[in-house]
């Protein structure tokens, strides 16, 4: 039997990263959540930034939901959603462990290694959310020095 697979729903994926980004915001922490799914749409794990709670600044959305997935055969059929551009360092993660796709939620108030990404060949799906960007703007305008350490910039 053959039959056109279904694409997978995007935005339902994200709703899950969105609502760990949520979770994080509540703990006093950055929103930005991820999450991890096979191509099925089945959800292997989720996580969200967690440098300011835990006072680990390896804690993104991304290294949470990955670390909570355990360890895999593959990653090859498995989908990172991340609800804001991945920054470098989880730009190397999914290079390393070779995602060959990312959905983001936006790349608008940050754009991290999302062309790099695409130049090493892995599938960027961008949904350009408006929730995820109003959600990373408002962050951006009220707390700047937390999201400077984030990215890394100290001046
Ligand atoms: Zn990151």
């Amino acid at each position: 039997m053959t039959s056109a697979s279904t694409a997978p729903d995007y935005a339902a994926m994200l709703r899950i990263a969105y609502d760990e980004a949520q979770i994080g915001l509540a703990e006093g922490g950055l929103p930005i959540g991820a999450a991890i799914f096979r191509r099925n749409g089945t959800l292997v794990s989720r996580g969200h930034n967690r440098r300011v709670q835990q006072s680990d600044p390896s804690i993104h959305g991304e290294t949470d939901a990955f670390r909570n997935a355990g360890r895999q055969k593959s990653y090859r059929d498995l989908i990172m959603v991340t609800t804001l551009a991945p920054c470098w360092y989880c730009s190397g993660l999914v290079k390393q462990f070779g995602f060959r796709t990312v959905i983001i939620g936006e790349s608008q108030n940050f754009s991290g290694g999302e062309n790099w990404l695409r130049e090493q060949g892995i599938e960027i799906i961008d949904l350009a959310d408006p929730m995820c960007i109003t959600m990373m703007r408002n962050f951006i305008a009220t707390h700047p020095a937390l999201w400077n350490e984030d990215i890394g910039v100290n001046e």
